[in-house]
């Protein structure tokens, strides 16, 4: 990626998608399945009162294994950005991997390079919204969402929503575990502070 060099790239915060924003209920296939967690939207309209790019980057290997189309996921995406705008909170893009190493047809079987923990989605996310990924924030509740941190540089919080709490056991090393997605908007609100007046920002 080329920028001009007085380019400023900015923090922006990844968030995962099902277990961190909705309720974590296995593959999501219909829009009658998602349902926000309690704290996402006002942990949204937080990162955006911050100034902050919010962006989700979710793996759906659910399409490539045939369970539902790319339409359909993306009715579902709408539908959860819709969800949350009703409650004030909005989202800067949505990014998806449909992807799976071995399952699908030809579309879909393959070692991609946006099937998290690859950076693909983040990449492609930070030359739009001209974002610095390494001061970013990737927000999950898998290690596939810390290991992708580890791999840009970025700054890790592991939600204990969804999957969270089974990853903790499992054994991780996140910047932070947070009690849920709004615990998590808050510590990045206290850790640009602290970045701020260090000069790092
Ligand atoms: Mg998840
Ligand atoms: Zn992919």
């Amino acid at each position: 990626m080329r920028m001009k060099e007085n380019t400023i790239l900015c923090p922006g915060v990844f968030l995962d998608r099902d277990g961190t924003i909705n309720e974590e209920r296995g593959y999501i296939t219909r829009v009658e399945e998602l349902s926000l967690l309690p704290h996402s939207a006002e942990a949204i309209r937080l990162l955006n009162r911050l100034g902050l790019k919010a962006v989700v980057v979710t793996n759906q290997s659910g399409v490539a294994r045939g369970y539902l189309t790319e339409e359909r996921l993306r009715e579902i995406n709408g539908y959860m950005e819709r969800l949350l705008r009703e409650e004030g909170a909005g989202l800067d893009g949505v990014y998806y991997c449909p992807h799976h190493p071995l399952y699908g047809n030809e579309n879909y079987r393959q070692n991609c390079f946006c099937r998290k923990p690859n950076p693909g989605m983040v990449f492609r996310a930070s030359a739009y919204f001209l974002i610095d990924p390494k001061l970013s924030y990737i927000v999950g509740d898998k290690e596939e969402d810390i290991e992708l941190a580890i791999r840009i540089g970025a700054k890790s919080i592991l939600v204990l929503t969804g999957m969270g709490r089974k990853t903790l056991q499992n054994g991780t090393s996140p910047s932070y575990a947070a009690d849920h997605l709004l615990d998590a908007a808050r510590w990045i609100e206290n850790d640009l502070t602290v970045s701020r007046n260090q000069g790092n920002l």
